[in-house]
């Protein structure tokens, strides 16, 4: 079991099969979005009234406390927090619809996935004496 979090409240962001996040458009479309809670999967469900475009830049909000999850020095990129069998994760998705890409970062390492994965493995690529500070 995945378990995903926000990073400021601590909410439980996984209900059942889905990961559920508040999100905008850039003109100012909101609604609730569903993602898929296995890394690599890219599907995604709203309301039909709330469409998600491919290329937009979207704004992702907590459902529970509001906070912005995009990062604030990562652009382009959404951060949760990730448990999965006792490790935890800071875990980051594009925030580009259509953009495939995941990051999942533990104390141990860098995981990529997708088939967008180098378009922001600069953020990370660092010498390991920075690595605590991601
Ligand atoms: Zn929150």
């Amino acid at each position: 079991m995945k378990n995903y979090y926000c990073p400021i409240c601590r909410a439980h962001l996984r209900v059942g099969d889905n990961i559920v996040l508040a999100a905008k458009s850039p003109y100012n479309e909101k609604g609730l979005i569903f993602l898929n809670p296995e890394v690599g999967n890219y599907s995604k469900e709203t309301h039909p009234d709330f469409e998600i475009r491919e290329g937009e830049e979207y704004k992702f909000y907590c459902p529970v406390c509001h906070a912005t999850l995009n990062d604030k020095e990562k652009k382009n990129l959404v951060k949760m927090n990730m448990e999965e069998e006792g490790t935890h994760y800071d875990f980051y998705f594009s925030n580009i619809a259509g953009e495939e890409v995941t990051y999942r970062i533990s104390e141990q390492e860098v995981e990529k996935y997708g088939y967008h994965k180098d378009r922001y493995e600069k953020y990370f690529d660092l010498p390991d004496e920075y690595k605590k500070y991601l």
